[in-house]
């Protein structure tokens, strides 16, 4: 839904007009994945895919909330009786902003918030963090706030950590809030430093595609804290604050030292190897030469996905093996796992043939058909009007 759509729809509801409308994007990592918890790199970009909120403040501590998207009607929540994990339903992620704003002493007096996204939901492109950073950004900027997109990320991930309760990494909200369009963002999640890397795939003959399988299975979260916690003992039997702090030269000795942990190890390694693979790309595309050298570093983040850290599933590993069998220079799951979608490096002339081949494969496979489209580095969080 565009801007005046969102507008429109505003004005129908609340009768009156928005001061402003705001996008902000969903995400694809393209490498770096299951480090953001582990101080480490991720290298995501945006997709033109956002969330449009159209908003308005108010005085009397009241916040209206309404999708477009769903038909649950306005939600009216009074700002002082808003408390953690209490909500259950979408409007914990809009809510846990203006309650994190509040909680970090903002003067947040209350809003009509309105909006729509086009990011698909729970398919690993991080319509949630669409959803807080939207918010964060209208409020930011009606309010007077003057924070940097780095600090809305903090306090949209502080939303989503403790108001909803879903424990994630800084990566998606920064990448909502920070990208910049034609680029991906390098960012250290120590201490959230970022670089900008031009990435022009089109220049190259070359096309990223985005497989989402329409899959999420039902115990990602457990799975989730499981490895969390699994990284957290690695660190701890390693002697240092994250497993970022293993240098990958070091890989070898620190894996010994664990003994017969063999599942702390396997976890370590893809955290490790992961983030030395997230230098490697960044190393690729800055030397200027050909970004089809990043294709195999791709396929060897997967394996690592699949195989050492077990979080993929037999439909990430049916596009990543159907794909590469059709001539993909590189592909992996993005994002948690356990489901939601995939990333295919491919030649724009390969595209055509490869997209059938993995719709055919899903048919054959009995797996409801893929949703697959073409992602180019969209611009972060931003004012419409
Ligand atoms: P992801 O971030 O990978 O898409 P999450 O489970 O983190 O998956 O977030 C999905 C949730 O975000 C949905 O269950 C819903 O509560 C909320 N959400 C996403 N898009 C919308 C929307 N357009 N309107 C209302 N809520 C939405
Ligand atoms: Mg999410």
């Amino acid at each position: 839904m565009g801007a005046q759509e969102v507008r429109e729809g505003f004005v129908r509801l609340y009768g009156a007009e928005p001061e402003g409308v705001w996008a902000a994007p969903g995400r694809v990592n393209l490498i770096g994945e299951h480090t953001d918890y582990n101080d480490g790199f991720v290298m995501p970009f945006a997709l033109p895919h956002t969330a449009v909120a159209a908003v308005s403040r108010r005085t009397d501590g009241v916040l209206r909330l309404h999708s477009a998207d769903l038909d649950s009607g306005v939600a009216e929540l009074r700002l002082d009786d808003l408390r953690p994990e209490s909500d259950k339903s979408w409007t914990a992620y809009p809510a846990g902003v203006v309650w994190a704003l509040r909680e970090a002493g903002h003067a947040v007096t209350g809003a009509d918030v309105h909006l729509s996204s086009t990011v698909p939901s729970g398919a690993g492109l991080s319509s949630s963090a669409a959803l807080e950073v939207v918010v964060a950004l209208a409020l930011n900027d009606l309010y007077d706030l003057g924070l940097p997109g780095w600090q809305l990320a903090r306090l949209c991930q502080r939303a989503e950590n403790v108001y909803v309760g879903a424990p994630t990494g800084i990566m998606d909200q920064t990448a909502s809030a920070c990208c910049e369009a034609g680029h991906a963002l390098f960012l250290d999640t120590r201490d959230l430093s970022q670089k900008q890397i031009p990435l022009d795939l089109a220049a190259e003959g070359l096309r990223l595609l985005v497989v989402d399988t329409q899959v999420t299975h039902a115990h990602s979260d457990g799975e989730y804290g499981k490895r969390r916690a699994g990284c957290e003992k690695g660190a701890a039997l390693l002697g240092v604050d994250a497993l970022r702090d293993i240098a990958y030269a070091d890989l070898d000795a620190a894996l010994d030292r664990l003994g017969d942990e063999e599942e702390v190890r396997r976890l370590v390694r893809h955290v490790v190897t992961e983030d030395q693979r997230v230098e490697q790309v960044v190393s690729l595309l800055e030397s200027g030469g050909d970004t089809r050298a990043v294709g195999p570093v791709l396929t060897a983040g997967h394996a690592s996905l699949r195989d050492d850290f077990r979080v993929s599933c037999p439909e990430l590993d049916l596009v990543v093996d159907t794909a590469l069998a059709h001539g993909a220079l590189g592909a992996r799951m993005t994002g948690g796992g356990f489901g939601g979608s995939a990333i295919v490096l491919a030649e724009a002339t390969d595209v055509e043939a490869l997209t059938k081949a993995v719709e055919e494969a899903f048919a054959a496979a009995g797996h409801k058909a893929p949703r697959v489209f073409e992602a180019v580095p969209a611009a972060g969080a931003r004012r419409l009007n």
